[in-house]
């Protein structure tokens, strides 16, 4: 079955004209997840470490790999932060060249190539226009991800009147989601776990918006790391996960949330004369 998904994989991004396929995961073991074939089926299935990732294809350069979940939007946005973070009153040619050069290491982060593969949305041809066309475009995907998808806990969950603004989502975003996700394909495989999705694109932005409508149709809620600022997903056992689980991040969680000798305070938690952890079974 595995070898006739991927030559029939292979096949279909030949004749749709498309350079890349990403494969993305919700919750899924990191022993599955190295387990799998790039065409999804898995040989081992072990609950035992529930981690987010993906898998990518990348034809140009014959390789495949994995990746972490939303790993193409999180790069996206990482890259731009410093655009998008600069708001200069009239738009200038040394704003034009940042965004230009912002894109560059973008699609060289994650295609290894230093080209820009995509046009912009409704593109003029207008060098200044169109850069600020893209940074519109990163700025879109982060509002859906913020504002529409992200939740703290059930605390500060979504006011009920948002609904109103999710169905407007459609309207707000008519260009980047209906425009870009045109632009992707769609290759459904069989997998051990039922039938898979490859999203498939000449470029990569539509695959960015591909890995949000994944994101939807899942429902799977998105989380912004208050530390790193990465998109991340809460495991099941975890709804109200508080960071994206990254070592430096679990570490300022902690820090912050029971104070700054948190670790030193760990340690004489401990009652005297008791050895640490559960205690033993007594065996009659
Ligand atoms: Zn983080």
């Amino acid at each position: 079955m595995g070898n006739n998904n991927r030559e029939n994989l292979d096949y279909f991004m030949e004749e749709m004209n498309c350079s890349y396929a990403i494969y993305p995961y919700s919750l899924i073991s990191r022993e599955r997840i190295e387990s799998l074939d790039a065409v999804g089926n898995d040989k081992v299935v072990n609950k035992k470490k529930l981690i987010s990732g993906g898998f990518i294809i990348n034809r140009s350069l014959a390789r495949e790999g994995h990746t972490p979940f939303m790993f193409l939007t999180n790069c996206l946005l990482d890259i731009f932060k410093r655009p998008l973070s600069i708001n200069p009153k009239l738009m200038n040619d040394e704003y034009a060249d940042l965004i230009e050069q912002s894109l560059l290491d973008f699609y060289e982060m994650v295609t290894d190539e230093r080209v820009i593969l995509d046009t912009p949305l409704k593109a003029v041809g207008d060098k200044k226009r169109d850069m600020i066309k893209y940074l519109n475009e990163g700025r879109a995907v982060e509002i859906v991800l913020e504002q529409f998808m992200g939740s703290y806990s059930k605390k500060d969950a979504r006011e009920p009147e948002m609904i109103n603004d999710i169905v407007n989502i459609g309207t707000v975003f008519h260009e980047a989601f209906n425009e870009r996700l045109a632009q992707a394909r769609h290759f459904y495989v069989l997998t051990n776990k039922g039938i898979g999705t490859w999203y498939c694109s000449l470029g990569i932005l539509p695959l960015v918006w591909c890995e949000i409508k994944f994101c939807i149709e899942n429902q799977i809620k998105i989380k912004v790391c208050p530390y790193c600022g990465k998109f991340y997903v809460c495991p099941p056992n975890n709804p109200n996960k508080r960071h994206c689980g990254e070592q430096a991040c679990l570490y300022q969680y902690n820090k912050e949330s029971r104070g700054p000798n948190f670790e030193a305070e760990r340690k004489s938690i401990r009652v005297p004369g008791r050895s640490a952890g559960r205690p033993k079974k007594v065996v009659k």
